[in-house]
């Protein structure tokens, strides 16, 4: 293991000070320390920002929703509010992980928490999101899990995040701090594609902290929503493939619809032309099917993840298929 110190902090600008300074912060350790154990990441410093009183869900502007950084994942997922208000946040952190993990798990580590691509763990092959310029065996190794869109040449990893898809599909906006001052992220921007730099996985810049998560007003798509998540085992498993529906219905007719995908690319995945081409239709399997055409145009496989080309289109019309039934609220594994 790499020396390293460790600072706990009581106070934003205290730690936003370590972090200008080159430290990295710690939230639930649930990723973090994973990675330092493997030696993919070796932080000289770790700030712990559990003590910064960032663990708030209340009231946003505009009829939304704010949620603390420091939030866990399982007070937001069960929080009243956010279960009535949008219960496909709550279906969607619920699909991830396990009950302990979610216990400690925050909402601002889960949104930077790295991809579960076997060779990024392995410090023994190369990697280029790990050490740049090193090759990406993923490409026709163990591909299984990997990215069928939005890949580049330099890499193919996908995002493993559960929430993140909710929050997408939601419009969330992350709002950041640093020692030089603050500012908002959509999330349609908050996570990038690999290009040519695999190695950074969002937008975030050095010394920014995370402070909380704006949700907008998004009412109209309460009553017709559904997260649906496609994996090798029922629990404790990342996604193959994951679909987040809302629908706003008129009868049978759709006025708006929200569609974002997991599993599938290095950001959460949404083509707001696939949404738009479901307005003013039926909600029918015809509708649904020609939507999820739009939203995996130009999806490719590596071979051994081939199968999720048919498997993306199955689960977003089934997620669509089941939104349009009405929302079945979350009833989760209880922490
Ligand atoms: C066995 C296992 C199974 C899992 N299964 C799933 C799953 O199915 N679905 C799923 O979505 N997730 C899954 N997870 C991942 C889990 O959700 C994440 O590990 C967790 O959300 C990370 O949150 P944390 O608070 O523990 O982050 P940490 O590990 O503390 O931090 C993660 C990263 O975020 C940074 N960070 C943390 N907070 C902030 C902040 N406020 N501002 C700036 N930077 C910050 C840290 O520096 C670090 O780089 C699984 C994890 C494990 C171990
Ligand atoms: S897909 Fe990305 S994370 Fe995986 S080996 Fe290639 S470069 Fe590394």
């Amino acid at each position: 293991m790499n020396p390293f110190t460790f600072t706990q902090s009581g106070d934003v600008d205290a730690a936003l000070a370590h972090l200008a300074a080159g430290a990295r912060p710690i939230a639930g350790g649930t990723n973090l320390i994973d990675l330092m154990k493997e030696g993919v990441m070796r932080p000289g410093e770790l700030v712990d920002i559990n003590g910064l009183n960032l663990e708030k869900i209340e009231d946003g502007p505009d009829k939304g929703m704010r949620l603390g950084a420091l939030a866990r994942n399982a007070d937001t997922a069960y929080h009243e509010t956010v279960r009535r208000r949008y219960p496909l946040l709550s279906s969607a952190i619920l699909a991830g992980a396990s009950p302990q993990l979610r216990n400690m798990a925050t909402n601002g580590g889960n949104l930077l928490q790295r991809t579960r691509c076997y060779y990024f763990y392995d410090v023994g092959t190369p990697c280029n999101k790990r050490e740049p310029g090193s090759g990406c065996p993923a490409k026709d190794g163990l591909n299984r899990q990997l990215a069928i869109l939005g890949t580049s040449e330099q890499c193919i990893a996908t995002h493993p995040s559960d929430m993140c898809v909710a929050l997408r599909a939601l419009d969330a906006v992350v709002h950041v701090r640093s020692s030089k001052g603050e500012r908002d992220i959509p999330f349609a921007d908050f996570h990038r594609l690999p290009g040519d730099r695999p190695d950074l996985d969002t937008t975030l810049q050095p010394g920014e902290l995370i402070t909380y998560i704006d949700l907008p007003d998004a009412d109209r798509f309460m009553a017709h929503s559904a997260y649906i998540k496609v994996r090798d085992r029922l629990s404790y498993a990342f996604a193959l493939v994951s679909v987040a529906a809302a629908l706003d219905l008129d009868g049978k007719t759709i006025r708006a619809a929200r569609i974002a995908m997991g599993g599938v690319a290095h950001k959460p995945w949404r083509v707001e032309e696939a949404e738009a081409a479901l307005e003013g239709k039926q909600a029918d399997e015809a509708a649904f099917g020609a939507a999820a055409d739009i939203l995996l145009r130009g999806a490719r496989g590596y071979g051994q993840n081939d199968f999720k080309l048919t498997l993306a289109r199955n689960a977003i019309v089934q997620a669509l298929t089941t939104a349009a039934r009405g929302t079945d609220y979350a009833k989760g594994e209880q922490r």
